[in-house]
């Protein structure tokens, strides 16, 4: 089987749809060397989390192919696929159990200290540690509710501590107060940093730090550049 290595990813003259009646996505062509950051912009509804979907391999594409180091994903075995690519949603769902649980999640246990680590880095620790029980507080349906930019801290926490190759972000679009926001972009910084990473941007000051912008509308690609 492939291996995932460098984590550049390549869409060649990508077409989808979910129901063959309507194209979603249409001739998406682009590349991201490893390491570098793509935000993709454009209307809701125009096909940006369709993009991540395609990547993570929820759905295959109708036409064209999608490249990791070359290699067409459709021959990377899932499990390798999905080691190496880490996705924070733009809703995160969290599990019926605890937040160290939820930090976990995709690991056999990972080390307290790496736990923690990564929910510094992700700028939840201090929110954590005030909550009924801290790491073992039960969240979800039968304890704590937390809040939108709690949750996707949490999925933040949970990719650092996968640290996988490649990140893909759909960012919230729930409007945070500005000290969420700031904490928000200092725990993003860290997880792109040195990986490839395609964030769907809803967030001016997100998009100023990508390398490359692709503006969709109606699944074309319709502005490039930075
Ligand atoms: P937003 O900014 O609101 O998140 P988006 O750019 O991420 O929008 P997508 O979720 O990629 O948009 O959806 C693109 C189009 O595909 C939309 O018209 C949507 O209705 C349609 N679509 C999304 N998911 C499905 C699905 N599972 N089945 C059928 N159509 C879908
Ligand atoms: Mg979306």
């Amino acid at each position: 089987p492939l291996k995932i290595k460098e984590g550049s990813v390549e869409f060649r003259d990508v077409s989808f749809s979910y129901n063959s009646d309507r194209a979603i996505l249409s001739n998406i062509s682009f590349y991201v060397s490893p390491g570098k950051t793509l935000a993709l912009v454009g209307p809701s509804g125009s096909g940006k989390s369709t993009i991540i979907r395609l990547l993570f391999r929820f759905y295959d594409v109708s036409g064209g192919s999608i490249l990791i180091d070359n290699q067409d994903i459709k021959t990377v075995q899932q499990v390798s696929l999905r080691k190496a690519i880490g996705v924070v949603p733009q809703d995160t769902v969290l599990f019926n159990n605890t937040i160290k649980f939820n930090i976990n999640y995709g690991r056999v246990s990972a080390p307290d200290g790496d736990i923690i680590l990564a929910a510094k880095n992700a700028d939840i620790h201090e929110s954590i540690m005030n909550f009924p029980e801290a790491y073992n507080t039960q969240v979800g349906e039968r304890g704590l509710k937390l809040s939108g930019g709690e949750k996707q801290r949490v999925a933040i926490a949970r990719t650092l501590l996968k640290s996988p190759t490649i990140v893909l972000l759909d960012e919230a679009t729930s409007a945070l107060d500005t000290q969420t926001e700031r904490n928000i972009q200092a725990a993003l910084a860290k997880v792109c940093s040195n990986r490839t990473t395609i964030i769907v941007a809803h967030r001016l000051s997100t998009i100023i730090h990508a390398d490359e912008i692709l503006v969709l509308k109606e699944g074309l690609i319709v502005e490039r550049g930075r």
